[in-house]
This record gives structure tokens, C-alpha cells and sequence, in this order.
């Protein structure tokens, strides 16, 4: 068994406006560091319309068809803005998430990252937001319940930002655990330890400006790790954000890539122990080029490792 990279050209024709954080060069950066690591390359897929329609209202994915310009760069709100291409960058990254589930779940491989953008973790039902058009970690959710029928999946987001998306599209799924750590306040607002979903099936743990490794890593292994052991995934996902790394740009968390590949190590225990080593892992945020890719590299060689 192996570990798959999930990826496609189509995510680097997601054009953002001179001097955006969310840049090309993010996932340039990222193929890059993983040039020499021996995985099975995938391509993405677009993701169907109807594994979109789980999550998102027909009337957002009108919506993003008819915002999306045939020349230059239109603005959704300040943050989110779309070029020509974005539109099947997007769909390629939510399809590479419900490829990976595929993969997995058929067992042709042990695990998946997924290399792709736009970043999905803060997509609304109907509102595309901070950076985020499609709500890809929350799609292939879904579409793990209910195209493979599981009756438990986990998602665990250490993005610096609290995945208010995801939260928005699963909280009332009682099939979902979603847990996030996060620093706060921050972007964009939400996250509180009192949003709980409506099945208990939310946990926000919330980390101050400056709070490095032993913070985090004791909100792992208090909240975050025994939250997914009790629950039990029969599939974990991963919402792969590295902007919580000290040299961010965007937030003031000071993690170092040895933090990634520790808390890879501690995801990967819980999902040999509940669910045959069953994990999707997809990128969100990291604005520090060479920072993202040396967290990336961190991240999926623990992937591999624990894949092999
Ligand atoms: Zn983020």
C-alpha cells in the first residue's frame, strides 16, 4: 500500500489579484517539495454536480457559474476573488477529495493528500468567503456517508482559521465529527468553544495569538484526539491548513513543521486504531511559501511512513 498525491494543472489557473496571499505559487511551492517523494500520482477529477448538492444549495453553484468571468478577475468579497479558471480549479479540488475517498475506502491506497486550490474550509452554504468557492472537505464527507455508506466520519482542521464553512455545512449531520483548532480572534469570527453543533458533534478549541507547540499540542491531546478516539471514524479527513507555522504572514500561532509532523503521527494512531489506517488529507492555508512547503513535506512523509 502506498500513499496517493492528488492533484491537477487547473489548480495553478486559479488566478488571484498582484499581491493576494492565496497565489499560484502556493501550490508550486508545494509540487515542488514533494518532487522527489515516491507516491501515486493522481489526477483530480471535476467533482459532479451532485456530490456539490449534498452541501451547497443549487442556488450557490448558479451562483459561482454565473460570477465567473471569461476575462479578468471579478471580486466576491475581499478576500474571494475568481479569474477564468478558478471555477474548474475549484471543482478539481473538491474532486480530488472525493477521489481520495475513492482510493482509500477501495483500498488501492493506504492514504491521500490532496494538493490542490482553492482552499475550501470557509465556503458557506451559499456564501463563498475567505478565499474558499466549494466546501471540499465537507463534499467528500458526504459523499464518504453516503456514496460509501459509512455511518461515522471524522474531520479534524488545524488551519490556523476556524473552518466556519465546514462547521456551516456539517453541524447538523450527527454522522460527522468536526474539530478544529484554531487561533482566535482571528479570521473569520466564528469558533467558539460554546458552538457545539446540534448533535455534539462540533469542537471548536480555540488557541490565543502567540501560542506555540505546547499549546497546541496540549489542546490536541486534551479536546481534539479524544474527541475522534470516542467517535470512533470509521474514515478520517484532514482539513491541512499550515498557517498556524510561525512564519505565517496572516496569524500569530508559532508552530514549526516538527508540529505537523507530530500531529500527523497522533491522527494516523487514531485512524489504525478505529478505521485501518483510512485518512484524506487535503490542503487549506499556509501563506509562507518556503514555510508551506517544508510543513507540507513534514506532513505527508508521515503520511508515507505510516501508509507504507
Ligand atoms: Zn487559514
Amino acid at each position: 500500500m502506498t500513499t496517493a498525491l492528488i492533484t491537477h494543472p487547473d489548480c495553478l489557473e486559479h488566478i488571484t489579484p498582484p499581491g493576494h496571499p492565496e497565489q499560484v505559487a502556493r501550490l508550486e511551492y508545494v509540487l515542488n517539495a514533494l518532487e522527489g517523494f515516491d507516491l501515486q500520482r493522481e489526477k483530480a477529477p471535476l467533482v459532479a454536480d451532485d456530490d456539490i448538492l449534498r452541501v451547497h444549495p443549487v442556488a450557490h453553484l448558479n451562483a459561482l457559474r454565473d460570477a465567473a468571468p471569461t476575462t479578468g478577475l471579478i471580486s466576491l468579497d475581499a478576500d474571494t476573488h475568481m479569474s477564468p479558471g478558478s471555477l474548474d480549479a475549484a471543482f478539481r479540488a473538491a474532486g480530488a477529495c472525493v477521489k481520495a475517498v475513492d482510493l482509500v475506502m477501495g483500498g488501492q491506497v493506504a492514504n491521500a493528500f490532496c494538493a490542490v486550490r482553492p482552499p475550501g474550509h470557509h465556503a458557506e452554504k451559499e456564501t463563498p468567503m475567505g478565499f474558499c468557492l466549494l466546501g471540499s472537505i465537507a463534499i467528500a464527507a458526504k459523499y464518504a456517508l453516503d456514496h460509501h455508506g459509512l455511518s461515522r466520519v471524522a474531520i479534524v482542521d488545524f488551519d490556523v482559521h476556524h473552518g466556519n464553512g465546514t462547521q456551516d455545512l456539517l453541524e447538523e449531520d450527527a454522522r460527522v465529527l468536526f474539530a478544529s483548532t484554531h487561533q482566535m480572534p482571528l479570521y473569520p469570527g466564528t469558533g467558539y468553544p460554546h458552538e457545539t453543533g446540534a448533535h455534539d458533534n462540533v469542537l471548536n478549541a480555540a488557541l490565543p495569538d502567540g501560542a506555540g507547540s505546547a499549546a497546541f499540542r496540549k489542546v490536541m491531546q486534551d479536546q481534539v484526539l479524544p474527541a475522534v478516539d470516542r467517535f470512533s471514524p470509521e474514515l478520517l479527513l484532514i482539513s491541512a491548513g499550515f498557517d498556524a507555522h510561525k512564519a505565517d504572514p496572516l496569524a500569530g500561532l508559532t508552530l514549526v513543521e516538527d508540529d505537523f509532523d507530530w500531529v500527523t503521527r497522533q491522527l494516523c494512531d487514531l485512524a489504525d486504531k478505529h478505521c485501518g489506517g483510512r485518512v484524506v488529507s487535503t490542503l487549506e492555508g499556509g501563506y509562507d511559501l518556503d514555510a508551506l512547503a517544508a510543513s507540507v513535506a513534514a506532513h505527508v512523509q508521515v503520511l508515507k511512513e505510516r501508509g507504507a
